[in-house]
């Protein structure tokens, strides 16, 4: 079967979920070789990239590619897809890695497809657009398909693959070390998943009505093992941090389930969240809009229903 080369995302030298995903999906439709960039690269990291089929994994950790933003990763690509002639390259439909995956397709001249959800036989991708409001099938007619896939569209299969590791190196180019990572400052996350990476998202909107409240939904979040979202309307209030926000300005999330808890449902705010598989809103207006998205509804306070539902969760623990 066709080489499909599978961007690994990374940090502290443990693979992202997403990666798991995007290997998962590759080897339905080909033979995944990972593609690990930067440093960190370990035994374990081998182990688990080849855990979830990788039949070969190109290694450029040298610290170089790491120590610039994107344009070397985008170099590297371009050279592995010169010399290895893949069917297609799968990246993450993350800022950075969509960022790659345009600079690749210049590179290589061929099209890009972003935030896909699905992929079929033939390279069919489903792919989300105009923020969300319409899904369609597209297909890349120009060059090596290069793919963005959307974090959680894809669950995650384990299947061996060989893990053959080969080392690459890359000569970067004086233009893609134009701007260096000077500093890394890690996010305050505490115990709760990555927002773009998690199963289940819990969020909040300008109906929770302070900064303090948002305790009800962080409470719900922690009985679920959840991540915790927010509106614009509460990032703008300052109620909670911005990079917390879904949709259309903020962060885009597919999770198994979203939560909205005193969210109108604005366009804006569904961009990044309506490919959720299933939603619930909790909203005291029955009109809201965020209604006619959701699959399970609550009309009523949230300030009562949130920590019932909390209550009731730890209850089946
Ligand atoms: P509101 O629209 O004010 O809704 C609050 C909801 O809470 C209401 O439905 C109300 O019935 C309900 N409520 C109130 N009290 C309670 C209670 N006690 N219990 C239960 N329900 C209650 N928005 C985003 O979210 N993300 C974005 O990325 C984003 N980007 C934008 C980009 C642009 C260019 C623009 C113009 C706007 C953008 N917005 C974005 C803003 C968006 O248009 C909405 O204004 C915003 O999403 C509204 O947030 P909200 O639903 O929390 O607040």
């Amino acid at each position: 079967m066709s080489e499909i080369l599978v961007l690994v995302e990374h940090v502290e030298g443990q693979v992202k979920k997403v990666t798991l995903e995007l290997l998962t999906l590759a080897r339905k439709l080909g033979t995944p070789s990972a593609v690990w960039t930067g440093e960190g690269y370990s035994p374990d990291a081998k182990a688990k990239l080849a855990e979830y089929g990788a039949e070969k994994i190109y290694v450029a950790d040298a610290a170089e590619i790491g120590d610039y933003v994107v344009a070397p990763k985008a170099e590297l690509l371009a050279q592995l897809v010169s010399e290895k002639s893949p069917a297609a390259v799968f990246v993450a439909a993350t800022a950075e890695a969509k960022e790659i995956a345009g600079r690749l397709a210049i590179k290589i001249d061929s099209g890009v497809l972003t935030d896909v959800v699905g992929m079929e036989d033939g390279l069919l991708a489903d792919q989300s657009i105009f923020g969300g409001g319409v899904n369609v099938h597209s297909r890349v007619t120009k060059g090596t398909p290069i793919v963005a896939i959307r974090p959680n569209s894809t669950p995650v299969e384990a299947a061996a693959g060989a893990g053959a590791e080969e080392q690459v190196t890359v000569d970067v180019s004086a233009a893609a070390k134009g701007a260096r990572v000077v500093e890394r400052i890690k996010e305050e996350k505490g115990a709760r998943p990555e927002l773009t990476e998690a199963a289940i998202v819990v969020s909040g909107g300008r109906g929770v009505g302070s900064a303090e409240n948002f305790s009800v939904i962080e409470a719900l979040a922690d009985s679920l093992g959840a991540a915790v979202g927010a509106s614009r309307a509460v990032t703008d209030a300052g109620w909670y941090p911005h990079q917390f926000q879904v949709g259309q300005t903020g962060k885009t999330v597919s999770p198994q389930l979203y939560i909205a808890a005193g969210i109108s449902g604005a366009i804006q705010h569904r961009a990044g969240m309506q490919t959720a598989k299933t939603i619930i809103a909790i909203n005291k207006d029955a009109e809201a809009p965020i209604f006619e998205l959701a699959d399970f509804g609550v009309v009523g306070d949230l300030h009562q229903v949130v920590p019932q539902l909390t209550e009731e969760i730890a209850k089946r623990k």
